[in-house]
């Protein structure tokens, strides 16, 4: 059995709403690329994935759509998601005889139905993964921080991603309360591109949204003054006009859903008990996902809670890592992964 073992390629998977990584073992990771596909209107192919198809993202002809196929961490479009996963492990694994044995780690939201925990397994399947375990995002990433998830002791982890925020409570291995939100960075872009409407007549796509988020967005105010200059097209002339935005507008606009974030990670720890809510506050509460880059989004969480907080190393590859050392080691992680691999009681 053991020569056969050694026909598995071990991968893990991170196919995030906005990001697909792909960690392959023995190599690190070898995929990390948008999750989005080019899609032709007239004849329903594929045409670009990953980053290619983000290259079509400014030019794109009208028959040519861009698909997200995941929306809020979950999968909404089957197979464009298979067709992803079949694209990026040929990538990585060629096309040899044994190409189809892979044992794959996949990270998922937390508290995802049945349903949707096993149309991510029959994607996996499909694209030619042998054996699938699925490990929630907040667990991969508090393992890919290296937090002593094993001890008797509880770590609040929250991943901010593009299409969801997922907050978990883990201790002795497993999540012990977790919360999902459909409010992450996606719904930034979403606020900035409705005040730009609603507040300049002006309207944006989502990349110039983006780029605003990035390079001038914060939670709380910073010290330096940041503006940028924005090209859109006048709700009322239909014509192009430029306008430059400062950091307070932006600032200001995400307040809404940063708070909406905190309000949810509040109503986790007064549901927990007593004895987590204290080795958080001694631990503090680690952020990953994209959407803890965002500036100050640390302190701004800090202040509301009142509980240290900060953004772990590399935050955009935390989950994958995790996903990595677990795919690294299978037998260390094995109670960890049995346990994943039902579905927990949902809590609010
Ligand atoms: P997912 O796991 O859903 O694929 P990621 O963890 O890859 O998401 O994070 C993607 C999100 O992070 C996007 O919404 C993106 O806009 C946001 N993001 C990336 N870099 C920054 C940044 N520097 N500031 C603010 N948001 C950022
Ligand atoms: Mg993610």
């Amino acid at each position: 059995m053991k020569l056969f073992q050694n026909f598995y390629k071990n991968v893990g998977i991170d196919l995030g709403t906005a990001n697909t990584l792909l960690y392959l073992k023995g190599q690190g990771i070898v995929v990390n690329e948008p999750t989005l596909v080019a899609i032709n209107s007239r004849t329903g192919q594929i045409i670009n994935i990953g980053t290619d198809a983000k290259k079509m993202l400014d030019r794109t002809p009208s028959h040519i759509n861009l698909v997200k196929p995941l929306m809020n961490g979950v999968i909404s479009d089957f197979e464009t998601t298979e067709e992803i996963l079949k694209y990026f492990l040929r990538k990585v694994g060629g096309s040899g005889l044994f190409s189809r044995y892979y044992t794959a780690a996949i990270s998922i939201p937390t508290n995802l139905t049945e349903v949707e925990r096993k149309s991510v397994e029959d994607a996996a399947v499909s694209a030619g993964v042998a054996r699938v375990y699925l490990v929630e995002a907040p667990l991969a990433s508090a393992i890919g921080a290296r937090l002593p998830i094993e001890e008797a002791t509880s770590n609040m982890v929250i991943d901010i991603g593009g299409g969801s925020t997922e907050i978990s409570i883990i201790s002795v291995g497993g999540a012990v309360r977790s919360k999902s939100l459909k409010i992450a960075g996606e719904k930034f872009n979403e606020d900035i591109i409705r005040s730009l409407k609603e507040d300049y007549n002006l309207m944006i796509g989502e990349p110039t949204a983006e780029e605003l988020k990035m390079s001038i967005g914060s939670a709380l105010p910073i010290d330096e003054k940041l503006e940028m200059v924005v090209r859109g097209r006048d709700t009322a002339s239909g014509l192009p006009r430029e306008i430059i935005i400062k950091d307070a507008h932006i600032r200001a606009v995400l307040q809404r859903s940063l708070k909406a974030i905190t309000e949810a990670v509040k109503n986790l720890i007064e549901d927990s008990p007593p004895e987590l809510v204290g080795d958080i506050l001694k631990r503090g509460i680690h952020l990953s996902g994209g959407g803890s880059l965002l500036r100050g989004i640390d302190k701004f969480i800090e202040k509301e809670i009142m509980v240290s907080t900060h953004v772990i190393d590399d935050p955009l590859t935390g989950v994958v890592r995790g996903l990595g050392m677990i795919i690294e080691d299978l037998p260390r992680y094995a109670t960890i992964l049995s346990n994943q691999q039902k579905p927990r009681p949902i809590n609010l």
